[in-house]
């Protein structure tokens, strides 16, 4: 199954429950707009290589086009598809109002040299040009993109248009109108829905051990911030390995290490206990109260779901469920925190830097915390009482939430 037809299972799923109009389900089911491009990009030893691009505009019924740009050797149509489907579905569940779309390249962004990013960026911005822009489709950082190829992004665009377009992206450096709060945006965001999640099932934060999978933007400062709250955080990894420590880690020594050796492996020890180097199979399985996905698609399966020990998982990362694991841990009774609300704090905060950045006005640290808040409890709550009323998983409520919004700004333009 491709990452898209996963989408598709979950799109239908939830338009049976929820009884939607037939037209709309269908409509649902396409990307409205697919963009491939090859572009063609001068290396450092003066050749030029070809490169592969797409952008995908899945809906825009409630506004314009919002999701971020990928840089990965895997990319390919169909996940992108799937990327821009659920970015529709999370900016209608935390009521942001967007619209869904994604972008990528293949590319291992590690094998080129700064200067043949930037080429690689600014010729993929000009290759998009038309169809993005601050009132079309803004792009943001996903994985292995960064706040300075965002900056590239939008003077690039600017340049192009001959005037200061930077709300064409987000996600940019602070000095280039980015907004305070965006670097730990997704993680915060996380945290707020994991603890309202929490109250529901009587858990406490100084009682609860968690497993973080993934050590990138997401996995990283989830651990951080849990770490900091109380949690127990007894599992970390990366794309090579993780750290189990039944007494907890001292996440920011971890981070420390993983900054000076660029690995996990080694780190035998940190303030609160001894470490056990594992593969990320085994991390998976570690005993926990909370399973936190935060690196890349299609880690649970129907192969490890059965054998997982914790009791609840929240979703950082877009898609790190299968259909089939799905299925698994409901009958186990294991609650899934869906992608779609759990990682959505990320694109709550990239549009209030849009915001921000239309007014040419700029909040404190504060403010944004305060204002993601706002919108990640309420939306907590929506989806929980959802699936409450429907006697539903948390995704389907999720979907149900999501996809009401879309059809009735669809409905109400005619469509
Ligand atoms: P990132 O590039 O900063 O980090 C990715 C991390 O995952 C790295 O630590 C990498 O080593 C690890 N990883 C890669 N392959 C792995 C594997 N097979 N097993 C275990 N770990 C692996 O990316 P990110 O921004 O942290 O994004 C992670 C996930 O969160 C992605 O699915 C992304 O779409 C999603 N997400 C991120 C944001 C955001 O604001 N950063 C927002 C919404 C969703």
């Amino acid at each position: 199954m491709s990452l898209f037809e996963n989408t598709l299972a979950q799109l239908k799923k939830a338009s049976t429950i929820m009884k939607l109009d037939a037209h709309i389900a269908d409509y649902l089911s396409y990307p409205q707009r697919i963009l491939e491009v090859n572009i063609s990009v001068k290396m450092d030893d003066g050749s030029a290589k070809m490169f592969k691009g797409f952008r995908v505009q899945h809906n825009n019924a409630r506004g314009p086009y919002k999701g971020g740009i990928r840089y990965h050797p895997q990319v390919d149509m169909e996940e992108v598809k799937a990327l821009a489907t659920w970015m529709s579905m999370k900016c209608s569940v935390v009521g942001i109002p967007y619209g869904g779309g994604k972008g990528g390249i293949i590319v291992d962004p590690h094998t080129l040299s700064k200067q043949e990013l930037e080429n690689l960026t600014r010729a993929y911005t000009r290759a998009i040009e038309p169809i993005i822009g601050p009132e079309k489709d803004i792009p943001a950082p996903d994985v292995y993109t960064t706040p300075e190829i965002m900056a590239w992004v939008a003077d690039e665009y600017s340049m192009l248009h001959r005037r200061n377009l930077i709300g064409v992206v987000t996600g940019k450096p602070l000095c280039l109108g980015g907004s305070e709060g965006r670097g730990e945006a997704t993680s915060q965001g996380g945290v707020y829905v994991l603890t309202e999640m929490m109250k529901k099932n009587g858990m406490k934060p100084e009682t609860t051990r968690v497993v973080v999978q993934g050590f990138g933007n997401a996995g990283a400062n989830l651990a951080k911030l849990l770490d900091r709250a109380g949690f127990k955080v007894v599992g970390v990894s990366d794309s090579r390995g993780g750290l189990a420590c039944a007494e907890g880690i001292a996440v920011e020594e971890v981070l420390a290490y993983k900054e000076a050796k660029g690995t996990l492996e080694g780190c035998a020890k940190t303030a609160k206990g001894s470490c056990k180097y594992i593969t990320n199979e085994e991390l998976l399985e570690l005993d926990c109260d909370v399973l936190s996905l935060a690196a890349i698609e299609n880690q649970v399966t129907k192969d490890n779901a059965p054998r997982l020990k914790c009791k609840l998982i929240l979703e950082l990362a877009n898609g790190p469920t299968t259909p089939e694991a799905d299925e698994i841990l409901t009958q186990r009774g294991i609650p899934v925190i869906p992608d779609i609300l759990a990682n959505a704090g990320g694109v709550t905060v990239s549009y209030f830097e849009w915001v921000q950045n239309q007014m040419a006005l700029y909040w404190s640290a504060e403010e944004v915390q305060k204002r993601l808040q706002d919108i990640m409890i309420p939306s907590t709550r929506a989806v929980v009482e959802t699936a409450d009323a429907y006697k539903c998983t948390l995704r389907e409520a999720a979907f149900i939430v999501a996809i009401k919004r879309i059809a009735d700004a669809m409905k109400a333009r005619g469509w």
